[in-house]
């Protein structure tokens, strides 16, 4: 399934911004695997990138970095894995591993940073590449489905939770309750049984979804919570969140914006915002921007000793489209995953 151009998902009657097409199986380069991929996750970012908030450098290109499979080949040089291991493909599809923030850990600030399914084909396909360091062993007590959402939604959930430095017995407030934040809510649970959670969501769904999964309290986006919050971990593709959530931080709290663009649909909520009553008292923002191999493993291992499996709802390939207009009109409960073979 490609993107051709970028398209303008509200003007275009069609709303089939993939195309499923033949194409080349592609040959692993040196140190490279090429992957038979099993079953792909679909995550907002597509939409940021079909839209062209974060466009591709080339078209056409394949989407899709929350890739599971099995190695089916093995480029040059390439001895990390076999034929035939499972592995799955994140968002880091390669840093240069030279530069300051390489070298210091923080390979995610990387200036030549490059993202599975936006500079390089990812996993809405049968077959894709990449280096072979830059893929992670599923640890088997996950299905491929059970996996996919974790290599995207889990993995920056985990890291939007390191960034939000909150203490475990904490308040802490999830705006959007799409497939990274009820993994931050899974997480919680079992690793801060004392940590409260309240979700801000539009949709009804959501908040119905956040009680079941052990929410101390659930409302609507521009709801004052009950208590102040330690810390706020947005997850929507919008601005007016980030002006509630700052109202209701605590004294030095800090809000994680878990998002790669905002989209401008309501970009004029910012001039709602009051020093006052949302910035004074030492409260931070902070975003976070894509995610690290160590972030990946270090979730993927911490989720399988849970073990924390996201609630998931499979299509297949040729639905990506629809999975991803759902995603599009907020139809969201649990993470959406393409089934590919
Ligand atoms: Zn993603
Ligand atoms: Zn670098």
């Amino acid at each position: 399934m490609v993107l051709k151009r970028i398209c303008d998902l509200s003007q275009d009657k069609e709303k089939k911004p993939l195309e499923l097409i033949e194409m080349n199986r592609p040959v692993p380069g040196e140190k490279e695997i090429l992957v038979k991929v099993s079953v792909c996750g679909v995550c907002h970012t597509e939409l940021d990138e079909i839209e062209g908030r974060t466009p591709p450098p080339r078209f056409p290109i394949v989407l899709g970095h929350q890739a599971v499979g099995r190695v089916e080949e093995r480029g040059p040089g390439s001895t990390m894995f076999k034929t035939g291991d499972r592995v799955g493909v994140a968002w880091i599809y390669s840093a240069c591993g030279v530069c300051p923030s390489c070298l210091s850990g923080n390979e995610n600030l990387c200036d030549d940073f490059k993202a599975t399914g936006r500079d390089a084909d990812g996993g809405y396909a049968e077959y894709m590449t990449v280096k072979e360091d830059f893929a992670y062993s599923i640890p088997p007590v996950f299905t491929d489905a059970e996996a996919a959402p974790l290599l995207c939604a889990g993995a920056i959930g985990y890291r939007s939770m390191k960034l939000a430095r909150i203490a475990p017995e904490g308040n802490l407030g999830l705006t959007g309750f799409g497939a990274s934040a009820h993994l931050v809510m899974k997480m919680v649970k079992h690793r801060y049984p004392r940590m409260k959670v309240y979700v801000f969501a539009r949709s009804g769904e959501e908040r119905m979804f956040a009680l079941e999964l052990g929410a101390a309290w659930a409302g609507d986006t521009e709801e004052e919570s009950p208590v102040k919050l330690d810390a706020v971990i947005d997850t929507t593709p919008v601005w007016r969140p980030i002006v509630e959530a700052l109202k209701n931080l605590e004294k030095g709290g800090r809000l994680v914006i878990n998002a790669i663009r905002k989209e401008p649909i309501d970009k004029e909520s910012l001039l709602q915002l009051d020093y006052a009553a949302h910035l004074w008292w030492e409260k931070e923002i902070k975003s976070v921007a894509n995610v690290t191999r160590s972030d990946v493993r270090e979730f993927l291992q911490l989720a399988a000793g849970i073990p924390i499996k996201p609630e998931v709802r499979e299509y297949n390939l040729e639905d990506a489209n629809r999975a991803l207009l759902e995603i599009k009109d907020k139809k969201i409960r649990g993470a959406k995953v393409l089934r590919v073979s």
